[in-house]
């Protein structure tokens, strides 16, 4: 019942400065679930690269935003204005549209480390109202040597009060010893390895890889390969059901979409509203799709 871990790797880059690996979308799988955007970022010394991502605009998405050290001010055009740090969940709903900015607060000192995920959202909300919400703490599914905070979705009977769209699951799972943790058969995973390697069914996933794993598998046995624990981030859903174009900032299904939005964003219209932000206003990059040749957008 069930196939064999795939590792990855993902692929080295810099948002704003700071040192990211982009574990999704890759070449050769867009999606895992409905988890549509992976990024891994730093750690890096916040006097060296700090977090300064002006206002921007999403549609069609969740922004989940999860701190392992530092911390980052989030301010969008709900009105919204809130600190994260570790430990606590930022997801905003995008829906027909929302703008924000991320930014590490300042005097801030020491590490910026953490992971922005984005989750495409199902025909049933995605042209919705945008939302934001904060979760100060969240549940913790203890198995054995294995404990996992359930950012969405639910691990060992254990729920996170996070909202989802549809059914998934993302949690932070630190690996302290041997154990088997229970899947849900329907979802395909993804293991993005934070501190390693970690053992994922004898199959070695070292630190800034992803392993996957197939939908069929009802458990997996998780074991740190080193004296020191491991951690990683798993995240999973049912395979998702409608083929999603991605570019830039934004998820939809059509050429059209994205071109009324990349339109609306350019004449600042109220679709996005603003950003209550010291920094400037990102301009959307050219559009690939008048250029001649180019593939209209990728999938
Ligand atoms: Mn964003």
């Amino acid at each position: 019942m069930s196939g064999p871990v795939e590792v990855g790797e993902g692929r080295r880059t810099e948002v704003g400065g700071l040192p990211v690996v982009r574990s999704l979308p890759r070449r050769d799988r867009r999606t895992i679930g409905p988890w549509c955007f992976v990024d891994h970022f730093g750690p890096a010394d916040v006097a060296r690269a700090s977090m300064l991502v002006g206002p921007h605009p999403h549609i069609g998405l969740h922004t989940v935003t999860w701190v392992l050290e530092g911390e980052v001010i989030h301010h969008d055009s709900l009105g919204s204005e809130q600190l994260i740090k570790p430990g606590q969940l930022n997801l905003m709903t995008a829906g027909q549209g929302v703008a924000h900015a991320e930014e590490t607060p300042k005097g801030s000192a020491g590490a910026l480390h953490g992971l922005q995920l984005w989750v495409a959202q199902p025909e049933t909300t995605r042209s919705g109202p945008a939302a934001f919400e904060h979760h100060p703490s969240l549940p913790e599914a203890v198995i054995g040597p294995v404990v996992a905070t359930v950012l969405v979705g639910e691990v060992g009977g254990i729920r996170s009060p996070a909202r989802t769209d549809s059914p998934m699951v993302g949690a932070d799972v630190v690996v302290a010893g041997r154990a088997e943790l229970s899947l849900d058969p329907t979802f395909e995973h993804g293991l993005l390895v934070v501190d390693g390697p970690v053992s994922v069914d004898g199959v070695v996933v070292p630190p800034g890889a992803f392993g996957y794993l197939g939908p069929g598998r009802d458990q997996i046995g998780l074991e740190p390969t080193t004296d020191n624990a491991g951690r990683l981030l798993l995240l999973g859903g049912v395979p998702f059901p409608e083929p999603i174009v991605m570019w830039w900032n934004f998820v939809a299904r059509t050429r059209e979409e994205m071109v009324q939005a990349r339109q609306d964003w350019e004449a600042a219209s109220d679709r996005f509203g603003p950003v209550e932000s010291e920094l400037g206003r990102i301009a959307a990059p050219p559009p690939l799709w008048d250029r001649p040749g180019m593939k209209p957008l990728e999938n």
